[in-house]
């Protein structure tokens, strides 16, 4: 504790004598003191820092431009910065959070039987001309030449890649069946208007999942087990979305279906039956209609972003590729595939976007950058004492509940008020903010603890808080 770390007083050290200098100022030397007893803090973390500065100038985008509040709050507290349009930056959270839900995704892909696997972003051109999608993809592929004059796109989705790899394989067995291949990668798409922050953006991360079936019966059993994996995800994550039937557009095949997620500022138009199931993006439908093709009820328009899109191909690519599967009865026929993808960079976005006020995040719990902000006192407060109790709270939360280690930081930048930090806290978004208010100096010490997703406050001592957390679930 004490006063601050550089003081007209104090000069630095020069940087040979930096840990011996800082264990004999140990008493002076937060940094010093949480790093050591290994302690993740604020003021370690590297952040771009724009909260300071109330009114954020967004440096991207002309003057006018459409923002929509996800973007806005990204930049805002540093998650993404701007490298070219429709190119982000992911700063260390935000990557955090995209590993939580990764991890989430392989466990919902993995319990239906998925194999991960890992495909080039260089893709042939020979492979998307025999497609015809060479040509039919037009100025949406970042196409390149390497050395050798060979022609190359930075593949946007791999229908091509996977099913002349599977179609190099002899016929895959029956007992290999249903094949279901999936990866997590980097997609590129040359939008003509890259906009909203990582929801349209030129470079994203996709999960694409490619299944492959000895028959079409077989086929759509898979298509609705993947579909059934995306209820899952999307519930554990508590976001609130819709299936509709959807155009197969330039991927193709003959049944699509959309996951989206209700938002004003969705790209997508949908049409949602008041009276029974029915949901559809508009583009397969007849716009002027009003009542429902299945049950004549009352037709609902709402926007949304898609964050999810299934397909059942049929044999349009293994017939280009020739690829192959065997039946029970050892026959080779042409594979029945479908194709799934998961925008995984975009679901950050778009849960920020459905989630959050208009000036603070609020993240799906599960994938959360971190769990819980602890803030201690000011320096030179009257509860300043507390920093101590702060710490070992810290430590017994570590101790006591192994799988939230992780998942602690120390706002340790003592300097600001409670309040100041509180505000940064709560921009940021963190599930629960943790208080040495006031109560701490109270016998026995209270913590004021936030529940920032459900707005409770509770006082409560260190104990409590420990059983508290004890039933916080990360996975
Ligand atoms: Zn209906």
């Amino acid at each position: 504790m004490g006063g601050p770390l550089i003081t007209g007083k104090v000069l630095f050290p020069s940087f040979a004598n930096w840990i011996v200098w800082c264990q004999k100022q140990q008493h002076r030397c937060k940094f010093y003191d949480n790093r050591h007893a290994n302690r993740k803090c604020v003021s370690q973390h590297f952040q771009v820092m724009n909260l300071r500065d109330g009114t954020v100038a967004l440096q991207e985008g002309k003057p006018g431009e459409m923002t929509c509040k996800s973007q806005r709050l990204m930049l805002l507290t540093g998650l993404i910065c701007p490298a070219s349009p429709g190119c982000y930056h992911y700063m260390p959270y935000t990557v955090r959070s995209m590993e939580k839900l990764i991890k989430l995704i392989d466990q919902e892909m993995q319990a239906v039987g998925g194999q991960k696997l890992n495909m080039p972003t260089l893709c042939s051109a020979e492979l998307w001309r025999a497609s015809e999608r060479w040509e039919l993809m037009g100025n949406e592929l970042f196409r390149l030449t390497d050395r050798h004059n060979k022609q190359f796109c930075l593949g946007p989705t791999h229908e091509e890649a996977i099913t002349n790899l599977i179609a190099s394989q002899s016929y895959l067995s029956h007992k290999q069946l249903p094949l279901l291949l999936y990866q997590v990668t980097r997609k590129f798409r040359d939008e003509p208007k890259p906009r909203f922050g990582l929801l349209r953006g030129r470079e994203f991360y996709m999960k694409d999942m490619y299944t492959f079936d000895a028959s079409k019966e077989a086929a759509l059993k898979t298509y609705a087990l993947v579909c059934n994996a995306y209820y899952n995800i999307l519930n554990r994550l508590g976001l609130p979305f819709v299936k509709v039937q959807a155009a197969t557009g330039n991927i193709g095949g003959t049944l699509s279906h959309e996951f989206q997620l209700p938002a004003d500022i969705g790209e997508d138009q949908l049409m949602i039956c008041t009276n029974c199931d029915f949901s559809a993006n508009t583009e397969t439908i007849d716009p002027s209609k009003v009542h429902c093709p299945v049950c004549e009820g009352k037709l609902m328009e709402k926007r949304g972003i898609e964050v999810g899109h299934t397909f059942y191909l049929g044999t349009k690519y293994s017939s280009v590729f020739n690829t192959l599967v065997n039946t029970a009865e050892n026959k080779p026929v042409m594979a029945e595939m479908g194709c799934y993808g998961l925008g995984v960079s975009r679901i950050l976005a778009a849960s920020i976007e459905v989630l959050s006020t208009e000036d603070a995040i609020r993240w799906p719990n599960l994938i959360a950058p971190y769990q819980i902000c602890l803030i201690p006192p000011k320096r030179g407060s009257k509860e300043e004492k507390g920093a101590m109790l702060v710490e070992e709270l810290y430590d017994s939360i570590a101790q006591a509940v192994p799988h939230l280690i992780d998942e602690i930081v120390l706002d340790d930048r003592t300097e600001l008020t409670i309040g100041k930090r509180l505000k940064d806290a709560d921009k940021r978004g963190y599930p629960y903010v943790i208080i040495a208010g006031k109560k701490i100096v109270d016998v026995p010490s209270l913590f004021e603890v936030r529940n920032q997703n459900t707005g409770e406050i509770l006082f409560l001592t260190r104990e409590a808080i420990v059983d508290l957390l004890s039933k916080v679930h990360t996975s």
